[in-house]
């Protein structure tokens, strides 16, 4: 069996790429596994604007392609698939893919979080097209329009009223008539004029009338069944994120949400496993934080193996 390696890094957005290319510089010779979804979720955004460095704006796949360059230039290697199975008890540990079974000294966690979807068919091919995940993000595209926010959760009421900044009009769709999000948010929503409330609706359906961009969404009532068009063009789906952390149920603690909890920088509850990005971080969830995050978790590793006890350092 071949030696174990320093570092394998599991997921290959901004936060797993940003650890590649500090273990890579560190001479760890970082294997990355990049996942089925590659690249994260930048690969489902359109422009990006906020990453610092970027004085023109770049498309999120292209982001991450140059992200994915630097780190292979310094001597990352990725490779494609998903991690099945993972031994963090082992030693070394073992990281398996449904092709290569691997041994590692040390385990970088980057899979991320996904957002929650609807999942209507409509609001998929509108995704970085009027359809968003991410207020953040994306809301300065929608100067003066009006937009929809789908949730009732802490997520969809401060995404609303963040997005009064920029909309003229924000209405917020949720299924129920109670929202879930906590008073004092819901107290701010409320007071907002911009925000409006379609409270017991679902979105049926997300329109674009063929120009590849929305144009608005039909609405039914979960009380009477009645439908209605509303013309938006944006709808930001806040219905909650979840942690791609199945993987490590079981050997890894995790919050009561699912994410990895962390400490002392990028550490998780096992020696010489790390994790980065929005599988640990369910607040700020922005590109440059996981990327700084990734940064912590390659420094982390290298400090690990630099004082790692001999009898694991010869495996
Ligand atoms: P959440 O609390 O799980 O709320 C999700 C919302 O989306 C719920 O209102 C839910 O409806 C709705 N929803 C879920 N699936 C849906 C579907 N398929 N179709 C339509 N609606 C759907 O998620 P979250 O708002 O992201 O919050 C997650 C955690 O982070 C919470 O603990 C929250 O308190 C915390 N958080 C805190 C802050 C803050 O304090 N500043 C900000 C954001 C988040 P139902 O209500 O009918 O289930």
């Amino acid at each position: 069996m071949p030696s174990a390696r320093n570092v394998i890094i599991i997921g290959s957005g901004p936060a797993g790429l940003t650890a590649a290319l500090y273990s890579a510089r560190a001479n760890l010779a970082p294997l990355v596994v990049e996942g089925i979804e590659a690249g994260g979720q930048l690969m489902l955004t359109t422009m990006v604007e906020n990453f610092p460095g970027r004085r023109d704006s770049i498309m999120g796949p292209d982001l991450m392609a140059e992200m994915r360059a630097q780190s292979e230039k310094f001597g990352a290697e990725i490779i494609p698939g998903d991690v099945t199975k993972v031994d963090l008890c082992a030693q070394p540990m073992v990281v398996e893919t449904s092709e290569t079974k691997y041994t590692t000294k040390s385990i970088i966690i980057a899979t991320g979080a996904s957002s929650r979807l609807l999942g209507l068919p409509s609001e998929r091919g509108l995704m970085g097209h009027g359809v968003s995940t991410c207020a953040t993000c994306d809301g300065y595209f929608f100067r003066g329009q009006e937009i929809a926010v789908v949730g009732g959760g802490d997520s969809a009421m401060e995404e609303a009223v963040f997005l009064t900044r920029f909309a003229s009009k924000v209405t917020v769709v949720h299924r129920r008539d109670t929202l879930r999000a906590s008073k004092i948010m819901q107290d701010k929503a409320r007071a907002n004029e911009k925000i409006k409330w379609l409270l017991g609706y679902e979105v049926e359906h997300i329109e674009d009338h063929g120009k590849g961009e929305v144009t608005g969404m039909v609405v039914r009532s979960n009380k009477t069944g009645e439908q209605k068009a509303v013309p938006v063009s944006g709808v930001f789906v806040a219905i909650g994120h979840t942690p791609n952390t199945s993987l490590f149920r079981g050997q890894l603690e995790l919050d009561q949400n699912g994410y990895i909890m962390t400490h002392d920088g990028a550490k998780t509850s096992v020696a010489g496993v790390f994790a980065c990005g929005d599988v640990q971080d369910h607040i700020y969830r922005q590109a440059i934080t996981a990327a700084g995050s990734g940064c912590m978790a390659a420094i982390d590793a290298e400090h690990y193996l630099d004082n790692i006890p001999e009898h694991l350092a010869t495996v």
